[in-house]
C-alpha cells in the first residue's frame, strides 16, 4: 500500500485499519485502482467480495474487471463503489427469518481491516476482498459482522480500564487469535467408496480397527512422506495468501494432523482459518487424499478440535495477558485476568453454546477432548496468586526455577511456572487463554465474538468502578479480591475427564450442558440477549435468527446422516449380508448333503440370520423415527428419536462387519482407512 498509494490516501486508510477511524469514501476509488493494478500484475482477471454467511463456510461471486469503453473497446476497470460494496442475493443464504425469499436484497461491505489477496483456482486468478454481509435492513447475515462489532466493544471497554489504571500510551486494544487446526487425511480411493464420508464428512458405520491409538505412536511421530509433501505444498499455498502457517505435526489419532499459524488480530485470523480449511481440502486432493474436518470422522479414536488461543494486545504491542516475571505486582494483568475469570464463570452457558454443533457433540463430554462443563485452568502460579488475592492482596509469585536433566552435556532448562493441563476446556497457557471446545469444522468467529462480548461486559462494569474511584489502585485491589473470592468455583486445575469432576462440578453449580440443542437454547436467556444488545454486537432479532439457524442446521445435518445411514444399510450392507448368508447357507446344504453335520457353518448362518433380522428391524425403526421427527420438526426430536435409532442401525451393522467375508463387505474398513498411507 505504501508503494502504490498517494501518501495522504495511505495515511487515511492506515488510520481506519489501525485506529478504527471511519473509512473516507473519497479514497475508495484510488485504493480500488491501485488494488486492480496490483492484482492484474499477478494475473488476476476477476475480483470478488468474499464473505462468511451463516453456513459456516465462505461465499464468493466473481466479476471480471472488464468494462466497455465509449469507443466500443474494452478496458480493465475497478471502481471505489465496486470495492466497497457488493450486492449478492441474500435470499438463498440462511437468515433465520431475517429475510423472506421475496425480499432478496443483501449487501457485502469491504472489511479493510483484513487484507485483500489474490488466489488461484485452477487457471482462474481472482482478487479476493474480505467483506461483511448484511441485509437490506442492515441486520448482520454473516459471521464477520458481529465479530467486528465485538472487537469494537472490547476495545472500548478495555481502553477505559487501562486508562483508569493509568496507562496513557495505548490508543487501542485488539484481540488476538491463533487457532490450532486439527484434521484427518484419508486416501481418496476410500472416500469414493464411502457415501457417509462424501455426504456427512464422518463414518456412519465401521467396526473398530484391531489397532487404534493405544500405542501412542502417532502423536508427534515422524511425518509420512506423502503427508509431509502435502504439508509442504499447503504451507507454500498459505504463505502465498499471507497466512503464517507455522507449526505442523501428527496428532493423537492415526491419520490425524494439526496446523497452527502465528497468531494475529482475531478477524484476520478468522479469515485465515477459513482459507486454511479451504486450502487443506483442495491440496489434499492434489495428493490423492481427502481432508476431513469433521469433529469426529471415526468412532473410537480422538476427534478434531480447534484450540482457540485468545489474548488482548495494545496497539503499542503489550500483551495484556502476559503476567511478566512477577504477576503479583502486575496490576493491569491481574485486573484483566479477573475480568476473564468472571466473564467465563458468569456467561459459561453462552460460551458453551458458541461451540455447539451436531458434529461437536461427539467430542464434548465424550471422554476425550474437553468435557461439556466449562471450568478454567490457571495453573500453579496463578492459582496461588488467585488465592492470595482472595485473602486480600497478592504478595509473591511462585517462580519456575531450573530443570536439570542430570546429563552434564545437556543444557539446564528454565522451567515454566506452571505445568500443562491438556484436559481443561479453558486454560491459561502462559500469556493467553486457550478455549479448547471449538469444533474443527467451525468458524472461529462465533466463539470469539462471544468471548469478546462477555469480557467487554465485565470490563465495562470494572471501568465504571475504577473511573469513579478516589483511590484507583485500592479499588483495583478490591475488585481483584472480590472476584477471586466470588469465582473460586470456576477454577479447576485437575483432570477434567474424571467422573469425580462431573460430580464435583455439579456441587459447585457449574452447568453441564451435554448436547448442542440444549446449549443453543441458552442463547435466548435473558442475560445473553441483554449483553449482546448492550454492546451492540447482536440485536435481539439477530440473536433469535442465529438461534433458529443453528437449530435448523442441526436438524438438517442429522437428517442427512439418517438418510445416508438408511441408503448404506439398505443398498450396500443388507445386499452384502444377504449374498454372504446365501453362500453360507449353500455351504451348509452341501455339507449336510454330504453327510456331515456342518456345526460351525450352521452357527455362523444362525448368527448371520439373527443379525440380519435385527438390522432389518432397526432400519424400519429409523425410517419411522424420521417420519416422526419430520412431523415434530424440532431439533429435540432429531436428537432424541433419530440419533438413537441411527446408532442402533450402526451397532448391528458393525457386528455384521466382523463376521462377513472381507471380500464381500462393501465398505473400506477402519483399519484400511486409518492406516493406509
Ligand atoms: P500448543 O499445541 O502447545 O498449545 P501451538 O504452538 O500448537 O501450541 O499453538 C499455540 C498457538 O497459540 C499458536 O497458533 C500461536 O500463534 C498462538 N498464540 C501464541 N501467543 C498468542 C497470543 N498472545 N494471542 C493469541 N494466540 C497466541
Ligand atoms: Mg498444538
Amino acid at each position: 500500500m505504501r508503494e502504490r498509494l498517494p501518501k495522504d490516501v495511505y495515511r487515511s486508510i492506515k488510520r481506519t485499519i489501525s485506529e478504527g477511524a471511519p473509512l473516507e469514501p473519497a479514497i475508495a476509488g484510488v485504493v480500488a485502482n491501485a488494488m486492480k493494478d496490483w492484482a492484474i500484475e499477478k494475473g488476476a482477471t476477476h475480483y470478488c467480495h468474499w464473505f462468511q454467511p451463516m453456513t459456516g463456510v465462505t461465499a464468493e461471486k466473481h466479476d471480471s474487471f472488464i468494462s466497455p469503453s465509449p469507443d466500443g473497446r474494452t478496458i480493465m476497470e475497478f471502481s471505489g463503489r465496486e470495492l466497497t460494496q457488493g450486492e449478492p442475493d441474500a435470499s438463498s443464504f440462511p437468515s433465520g427469518g431475517l429475510r423472506a425469499t421475496f425480499e432478496a436484497r443483501g449487501y457485502t461491505a469491504w472489511d479493510c481491516t483484513s487484507p485483500v489477496f489474490v488466489k488461484e483456482n485452477g487457471d482462474n486468478i481472482t482478487l479476493y476482498i474480505p467483506s461483511a454481509f448484511c441485509s437490506y435492513t442492515s441486520e448482520a447475515l454473516d459471521k464477520k459482522t458481529p465479530l467486528l462489532r465485538s472487537m469494537d466493544a472490547i476495545n472500548k471497554q478495555a481502553m477505559r480500564v487501562i486508562r483508569a489504571l493509568g496507562n496513557t500510551t495505548a490508543q487501542r486494544v485488539f484481540t488476538t487469535l491463533g487457532p490450532e487446526q486439527e484434521y484427518f487425511l484419508i486416501d481418496g480411493a476410500f472416500v469414493e467408496k464411502r457415501l457417509d464420508l462424501m455426504m456427512t464428512g464422518r463414518t456412519l458405520f465401521g467396526a473398530p480397527s484391531p489397532k487404534g491409538q493405544e500405542m501412542e505412536d502417532h502423536y508427534f511421530g515422524a511425518l509420512h512422506e506423502r503427508v509431509a509433501s502435502f504439508m509442504n505444498e499447503l504451507n507454500i499455498e498459505l504463505w502465498k495468501l499471507g497466512v503464517s502457517a507455522k507449526t505442523q505435526h501428527n496428532e493423537v489419532a492415526p491419520s490425524q494432523y494439526e496446523l497452527a499459524p502465528i497468531f494475529t488480530t482475531v478477524n484476520v485470523a478468522t479469515d485465515h482459518n477459513q482459507l486454511t480449511m479451504d486450502a487443506m481440502q483442495k491440496i489434499a486432493l492434489r495428493h490423492g487424499m481427502v481432508c476431513l474436518l469433521h469433529e469426529k470422522p471415526f468412532a473410537g479414536v480422538n476427534g478434531s478440535g480447534k484450540h482457540n488461543n485468545w489474548s488482548l494486545v495494545t496497539d503499542d504491542g503489550i500483551n495484556i495477558l502476559d503476567p511478566g516475571n512477577t504477576p503479583h505486582e502486575n496490576e493491569q494483568f491481574l485486573v484483566f485476568l479477573c475480568a476473564v475469570v468472571r466473564a467465563v464463570h458468569k456467561y459459561s452457558k453462552i460460551l458453551r453454546a458458541s461451540a455447539a454443533s451436531a458434529g461437536n457433540d461427539h467430542r464434548l463430554g465424550a471422554n476425550e477432548a474437553p468435557p461439556a462443563i466449562i471450568s478454567i485452568f490457571l495453573g500453579e502460579q496463578l492459582s496461588d496468586i488467585f488465592e492470595q488475592l482472595a485473602d486480600g492482596r497478592a504478595k509473591s509469585s511462585k517462580s519456575g526455577g531450573v530443570l536439570k536433566v542430570g546429563v552434564s552435556t545437556l543444557p539446564s532448562l528454565p522451567k515454566d511456572c506452571t505445568d500443562r493441563n491438556r484436559t481443561s476446556p479453558f486454560a491459561f497457557t502462559g500469556n493467553k487463554f486457550e478455549f479448547r471446545m471449538v469444533g474443527s469444522a467451525q468458524s472461529t468467529a462465533g466463539p470469539n465474538f462471544v468471548l469478546n462480548t462477555i469480557v467487554a461486559e465485565i470490563l465495562s462494569d470494572l471501568a465504571d468502578r475504577l473511573e469513579k474511584a478516589k483511590e484507583v489502585h485500592i479499588e483495583a485491589e478490591k475488585i481483584c479480591q472480590e472476584i477471586a473470592s466470588e469465582h473460586k468455583n470456576i477454577i479447576f486445575n485437575g483432570d477434567n475427564y474424571s467422573g469425580e469432576w462431573v460430580k464435583e462440578a455439579e456441587k459447585r453449580g457449574l452447568p453441564n450442558i451435554r448436547n448442542a440443542v440444549d446449549a443453543i437454547h441458552t442463547m435466548l436467556d435473558k442475560e445473553n440477549k441483554k449483553v449482546f444488545e448492550k454492546h451492540g454486537v447482536l440485536s435481539a432479532g439477530e440473536l433469535h435468527a442465529r438461534h433458529e439457524i443453528l437449530l435448523e442446521r442441526y436438524v438438517k445435518e442429522i437428517n442427512i446422516e439418517a438418510l445416508t445411514t438408511l441408503q448404506m444399510a439398505k443398498r450396500q450392507i443388507m445386499p452384502a449380508v444377504i449374498e454372504y448368508t446365501g453362500i453360507v447357507a449353500n455351504t451348509v446344504g452341501a455339507i449336510t448333503a454330504a453327510g456331515e453335520t456342518a456345526k460351525s457353518q450352521s452357527k455362523l448362518l444362525h448368527d448371520l440370520c439373527k443379525l440380519t433380522d435385527a438390522l432389518q428391524i432397526n432400519i424400519i425403526t429409523l425410517e419411522e423415527a424420521l417420519v416422526e421427527a419430520e412431523k415434530k420438526k424440532t431439533a429435540e426430536a432429531y436428537r432424541d428419536i433419530v440419533i438413537p435409532a441411527m446408532n442402533e442401525v450402526r451397532a448391528v451393522a458393525d457386528k455384521l462387519e466382523t463376521i462377513v467375508d472381507a471380500e464381500i463387505w462393501p465398505l473400506p474398513t477402519y483399519a484400511e482407512m486409518l492406516f493406509t498411507k
